[in-house]
């Protein structure tokens, strides 16, 4: 952590005294959890359901994003390794997973304390995919679920959205590293396994299509979760919702391509999918 390189930012700030473009120090830092958070796909929405962690900072901070005040407002609170371990031994025991939201640029952190104690509850890694396969390979064995957005094919996209050229090429080999883990499921739930995920955008079908291209060429045996709960806030560039027909062509698609997954009902855009962080 002294020079940074834990993700493909590769900013080389001593983290102990500096942040890099994901804004945080070494130490982990979190906006939120929420408990029995209801969100995410049906295969994890068990009784006792999801604990969600919602870690501060972001190494990509996608311009639309909808979570902006975590990634980029400075929001939360610094945990010890202590401290944090203390939050999973607690959460544990009304929780039947753990929701890692967004924790890429903490991996060294996160490592320190599941090289200290593991929960017995699975552990959900909801990751940007913009991230290094040689961090993924240290905590794998504390991973049971990737679930990763694959946002873009189109690396100008990603340039002129997050800020990043290579977004296709880091993304493909994360997926490929991930797609290792096998799907396990108790019932209906799933316990180990890959989910990609992906968010369709207002006026960026093409991107959409050609994602879901790469996708059904490499990983078309997977679990596909299509979303089109994008919602404009005030500081988006994009500005609008998606339209029913946008979301149409894209869910043909990959109804046509793909058996396993799931499909956002097109009603989904509200901010009511927006977590308050304050
Ligand atoms: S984790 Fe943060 S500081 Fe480190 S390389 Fe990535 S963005 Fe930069």
């Amino acid at each position: 952590m002294k020079i940074c390189n834990i993700c493909p930012r590769h900013c080389r700030v001593d983290r102990k005294n500096e942040s890099g473009f994901c804004g945080e120090k070494e130490e982990i830092r979190i906006a939120k959890v929420i408990d029995n958070f209801m969100w995410e796909e049906p295969c994890f929405t068990t009784k006792k359901g999801v604990v969600a962690i919602f870690f501060s900072g972001c190494n990509l901070k996608c311009s639309y994003c909808q979570n902006h005040e975590i990634s980029s407002g400075g929001v939360g609170e610094i945990y010890s390794t202590e401290n944090f371990i203390s939050l999973l031994k607690e959460k544990e025991k009304t929780a039947d997973y753990f929701d890692f939201i967004t924790p890429s640029h903490f991996t060294s952190a996160i490592l320190k304390a599941l090289e200290k104690y593991t929960p017995k509850v699975p552990i959900i890694w909801n990751s940007s995919a913009y991230e290094s396969v040689e961090e993924l390979k240290k905590l794998d064995k504390y991973i049971s679920v990737y679930l990763l957005d694959f946002k873009y094919a189109d690396n100008n996209l990603g340039a002129r959205l997050s800020h990043v050229k290579n977004y296709f090429e880091i993304a493909q080999k994360v997926v490929e590293f991930c797609a290792k883990k096998a799907d396990v499921f108790k019932g209906e739930y799933m316990q180990s396994g890959l989910i990609i995920r992906h968010l369709v955008l207002p006026g960026e079908v093409k991107n959409s299509l050609a994602v879901l291209d790469f996708l059904k060429k490499n990983h078309s045996n997977r679990h596909l979760s299509l979303m089109s709960q994008f919602t404009p806030t005030l500081k988006s560039p994009i500005k609008r919702k998606l339209t029913a027909l946008e979301y149409k062509i894209v869910a043909k698609h990959f109804l046509d391509n793909f058996e396993k997954g799931y499909l956002q009902d097109f009603d989904s855009a509200s901010d009511a999918f927006i977590p308050k962080f304050n």
